[in-house]
Protein backbone atom coordinates (compact mmCIF):
# COMPACT_ATOMS: atom_id res chain seq x y z
CA UNK A 1 0.00 0.00 0.00
CA UNK A 2 1.35 3.49 -0.98
CA UNK A 3 2.28 5.15 2.48
CA UNK A 4 1.32 9.09 2.75
CA UNK A 5 2.71 10.72 6.12
CA UNK A 6 0.82 13.83 7.40
CA UNK A 7 2.09 16.43 9.63
CA UNK A 8 -0.57 18.91 11.17
CA UNK A 9 -0.65 19.84 14.66
CA UNK A 10 -4.12 20.70 13.82
CA UNK A 11 -6.30 17.74 15.26
CA UNK A 12 -9.25 18.18 13.15
CA UNK A 13 -7.41 18.73 9.89
CA UNK A 14 -5.39 16.18 10.30
CA UNK A 15 -8.28 13.40 10.84
CA UNK A 16 -9.93 15.07 7.92
CA UNK A 17 -6.71 14.09 5.94
CA UNK A 18 -6.00 10.83 7.10
CA UNK A 19 -10.00 9.82 6.70
CA UNK A 20 -9.37 10.90 2.88
CA UNK A 21 -5.96 9.17 2.06
CA UNK A 22 -7.60 6.03 3.90
CA UNK A 23 -10.59 6.03 1.75
CA UNK A 24 -8.55 6.91 -1.40
CA UNK A 25 -6.76 3.49 -0.63
CA UNK A 26 -3.97 4.81 1.14
CA UNK A 27 -1.80 4.05 4.58
CA UNK A 28 -1.76 7.53 6.23
CA UNK A 29 0.88 7.94 8.80
CA UNK A 30 -0.01 10.96 11.46
CA UNK A 31 2.06 13.40 13.08
CA UNK A 32 1.50 16.42 15.42
CA UNK A 33 4.86 18.25 15.73
CA UNK A 34 7.95 18.09 13.14
CA UNK A 35 10.28 16.38 15.59
CA UNK A 36 7.61 13.57 15.50
CA UNK A 37 7.32 13.64 11.44
CA UNK A 38 11.02 13.03 11.18
CA UNK A 39 10.84 9.88 13.73
CA UNK A 40 8.02 8.45 11.35
CA UNK A 41 10.37 9.24 8.17
CA UNK A 42 12.96 7.58 10.25
CA UNK A 43 10.85 4.42 11.01
CA UNK A 44 9.02 4.18 7.90
CA UNK A 45 11.64 4.46 4.59
CA UNK A 46 8.88 3.36 2.32
CA UNK A 47 6.73 6.83 2.92
CA UNK A 48 6.66 7.86 -0.58
CA UNK A 49 4.58 11.11 0.07
CA UNK A 50 4.69 13.83 2.92
CA UNK A 51 2.41 16.41 3.74
CA UNK A 52 3.93 19.16 5.88
CA UNK A 53 1.80 21.59 7.08
CA UNK A 54 3.63 25.30 7.75
CA UNK A 55 2.81 26.36 10.80
CA UNK A 56 4.09 23.94 13.98
CA UNK A 57 4.32 24.15 17.58
CA UNK A 58 7.86 22.68 17.55
CA UNK A 59 9.81 24.40 14.09
CA UNK A 60 8.42 25.05 10.90
CA UNK A 61 7.11 22.82 8.14
CA UNK A 62 10.36 24.13 6.13
CA UNK A 63 12.77 23.19 8.70
CA UNK A 64 11.22 19.81 8.64
CA UNK A 65 11.04 19.60 4.93
CA UNK A 66 15.08 20.47 4.87
CA UNK A 67 15.68 17.99 7.51
CA UNK A 68 14.15 15.14 5.25
CA UNK A 69 15.33 16.22 2.33
CA UNK A 70 18.62 16.19 3.59
CA UNK A 71 19.11 12.55 3.62
CA UNK A 72 16.31 11.82 1.42
CA UNK A 73 15.99 12.80 -2.39
CA UNK A 74 13.30 10.47 -3.01
CA UNK A 75 10.23 11.61 -1.30
CA UNK A 76 7.36 13.80 -2.41
CA UNK A 77 7.15 16.22 -0.55
CA UNK A 78 4.22 18.43 -0.73
CA UNK A 79 3.31 22.13 1.40
CA UNK A 80 0.34 22.92 3.21
CA UNK A 81 0.12 26.79 2.80
CA UNK A 82 -2.30 29.40 3.57
CA UNK A 83 -3.64 31.08 1.12
CA UNK A 84 -3.00 34.66 2.10
CA UNK A 85 0.96 33.32 2.38
CA UNK A 86 1.98 33.80 -1.43
CA UNK A 87 5.47 33.43 0.13
CA UNK A 88 5.49 30.24 1.47
CA UNK A 89 4.78 28.59 -1.98
CA UNK A 90 8.36 30.01 -3.38
CA UNK A 91 9.94 29.13 0.18
CA UNK A 92 8.29 25.37 -0.10
CA UNK A 93 9.83 25.20 -3.11
CA UNK A 94 13.28 26.55 -2.25
CA UNK A 95 13.38 24.34 0.35
CA UNK A 96 12.88 20.94 -1.57
CA UNK A 97 9.41 20.89 -1.86
CA UNK A 98 7.87 19.14 -4.72
CA UNK A 99 4.38 20.81 -4.60
CA UNK A 100 1.93 23.09 -2.25
CA UNK A 101 -2.10 22.51 -1.19
CA UNK A 102 -3.55 25.84 -0.51
CA UNK A 103 -5.71 25.64 2.69
CA UNK A 104 -8.83 25.24 2.59
CA UNK A 105 -8.46 21.99 -0.24
CA UNK A 106 -11.27 19.60 -0.94
CA UNK A 107 -10.17 16.59 -0.38
CA UNK A 108 -10.01 15.03 -4.27
CA UNK A 109 -7.66 18.25 -4.95
CA UNK A 110 -5.46 16.36 -1.85
CA UNK A 111 -5.51 13.03 -3.48
CA UNK A 112 -4.59 14.33 -6.87
CA UNK A 113 -1.83 15.68 -6.29
CA UNK A 114 -0.40 12.91 -4.07
CA UNK A 115 -1.65 10.59 -7.28
CA UNK A 116 0.05 13.14 -9.58
CA UNK A 117 3.33 12.98 -7.30
CA UNK A 118 3.63 9.03 -6.81
CA UNK A 119 3.51 8.82 -10.31
CA UNK A 120 6.50 11.30 -11.54
CA UNK A 121 8.40 9.68 -8.55
CA UNK A 122 7.54 5.66 -9.81
CA UNK A 123 6.21 5.23 -6.59
CA UNK A 124 8.73 2.66 -5.24
CA UNK A 125 11.76 5.10 -4.55
CA UNK A 126 13.72 4.70 -8.05
CA UNK A 127 15.05 7.93 -7.62
CA UNK A 128 18.51 7.31 -9.58
CA UNK A 129 16.20 7.12 -12.82
CA UNK A 130 15.21 11.04 -11.84
CA UNK A 131 18.61 12.23 -12.54
CA UNK A 132 20.44 13.12 -15.83
CA UNK A 133 24.28 13.80 -15.83
CA UNK A 134 25.96 15.36 -18.94
CA UNK A 135 29.62 16.60 -18.58
CA UNK A 136 29.26 19.46 -15.44
CA UNK A 137 25.20 19.13 -15.47
CA UNK A 138 22.63 17.36 -13.73
CA UNK A 139 19.50 17.16 -14.05
CA UNK A 140 16.90 16.28 -11.19
CA UNK A 141 13.75 15.30 -13.50
CA UNK A 142 11.60 15.50 -10.16
CA UNK A 143 12.57 18.88 -8.42
CA UNK A 144 13.21 19.99 -12.16
CA UNK A 145 16.27 21.41 -10.85
CA UNK A 146 19.60 22.04 -13.43
CA UNK A 147 22.83 22.46 -11.81
CA UNK A 148 26.17 23.18 -13.02
CA UNK A 149 29.52 22.41 -11.00
CA UNK A 150 26.65 22.08 -8.34
CA UNK A 151 25.30 25.89 -8.63
CA UNK A 152 21.29 25.52 -9.24
CA UNK A 153 20.74 27.20 -13.07
CA UNK A 154 17.17 29.28 -12.87
CA UNK A 155 15.15 28.21 -15.58
CA UNK A 156 11.67 28.47 -16.89
CA UNK A 157 9.37 25.74 -17.46
CA UNK A 158 10.40 25.97 -21.15
CA UNK A 159 13.98 26.31 -20.46
CA UNK A 160 13.41 23.09 -18.53
CA UNK A 161 12.01 20.94 -21.08
CA UNK A 162 14.42 22.06 -23.77
CA UNK A 163 17.65 21.08 -21.84
CA UNK A 164 15.81 17.77 -20.84
CA UNK A 165 15.46 17.07 -23.98
CA UNK A 166 18.92 17.82 -24.90
CA UNK A 167 20.36 15.82 -22.06
CA UNK A 168 17.99 12.52 -23.24
CA UNK A 169 19.40 12.87 -26.29
CA UNK A 170 23.25 13.55 -26.07
CA UNK A 171 25.23 13.97 -30.01
CA UNK A 172 21.70 13.78 -31.71
CA UNK A 173 20.96 16.85 -34.14
CA UNK A 174 17.54 17.60 -33.12
CA UNK A 175 15.50 19.66 -35.38
CA UNK A 176 13.50 23.12 -34.80
CA UNK A 177 10.79 21.38 -35.82
CA UNK A 178 10.97 18.58 -32.76
CA UNK A 179 12.23 20.94 -30.26
CA UNK A 180 8.70 22.93 -31.13
CA UNK A 181 6.64 19.63 -31.00
CA UNK A 182 8.43 18.19 -27.66
CA UNK A 183 8.11 21.11 -26.05
CA UNK A 184 5.46 22.95 -27.23
CA UNK A 185 3.18 19.97 -28.02
CA UNK A 186 2.21 19.09 -31.43
CA UNK A 187 -0.79 21.42 -31.67
CA UNK A 188 1.17 24.81 -31.23
CA UNK A 189 0.73 27.03 -33.98
CA UNK A 190 3.36 29.78 -33.29
CA UNK A 191 6.66 30.49 -35.15
CA UNK A 192 9.86 28.00 -35.42
CA UNK A 193 11.77 31.10 -34.34
CA UNK A 194 10.63 30.58 -30.72
CA UNK A 195 12.61 27.57 -30.08
CA UNK A 196 15.89 29.92 -31.49
CA UNK A 197 14.93 32.74 -28.78
CA UNK A 198 14.64 30.30 -26.30
CA UNK A 199 17.91 28.96 -27.25
CA UNK A 200 19.43 32.11 -27.15
CA UNK A 201 18.32 33.09 -23.76
CA UNK A 202 19.50 29.42 -22.70
CA UNK A 203 23.18 29.60 -23.85
CA UNK A 204 23.07 32.50 -21.57
CA UNK A 205 22.29 30.58 -18.55
CA UNK A 206 23.90 27.84 -18.79
CA UNK A 207 27.02 28.40 -21.61
CA UNK A 208 30.74 29.27 -20.13
CA UNK A 209 30.81 32.28 -22.89
CA UNK A 210 26.95 32.37 -24.74
CA UNK A 211 29.01 33.41 -27.95
CA UNK A 212 31.02 30.42 -28.10
CA UNK A 213 28.53 27.61 -27.21
CA UNK A 214 29.74 24.49 -26.75
CA UNK A 215 26.77 22.79 -24.84
CA UNK A 216 24.11 23.42 -26.89
CA UNK A 217 25.84 23.63 -30.58
CA UNK A 218 24.36 25.10 -33.66
CA UNK A 219 23.36 22.24 -36.71
CA UNK A 220 23.10 24.90 -39.68
CA UNK A 221 20.03 24.88 -41.48
CA UNK A 222 18.39 22.12 -39.27
CA UNK A 223 18.57 22.61 -35.15
CA UNK A 224 20.56 21.98 -32.51
CA UNK A 225 22.84 19.54 -30.67
CA UNK A 226 23.53 18.66 -27.48
CA UNK A 227 28.11 18.52 -26.95
CA UNK A 228 29.91 18.81 -29.91
CA1 LIG B 1 -0.62 24.24 11.93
Amino acid sequence: MKKVLILEDEVNIRSFVVINLRRAGYDAIEAGTGAQALERIRENPDIGVAILDIMLPDMDGFEVCRSIRANNKQIGIIMLTARTQEMDKVTGLMTGADDYVTKPFSPAELTARIDALYRRIGGDGNGDMDLLTQGPFTMNLRNRTLEKNDTKIRLTQVEFAIVKMFMQNPGRALSREDVLTEVWGPDYEGELKIVDVNIRRLRIKIEDDATKPKYITTVWGFGYKWGN
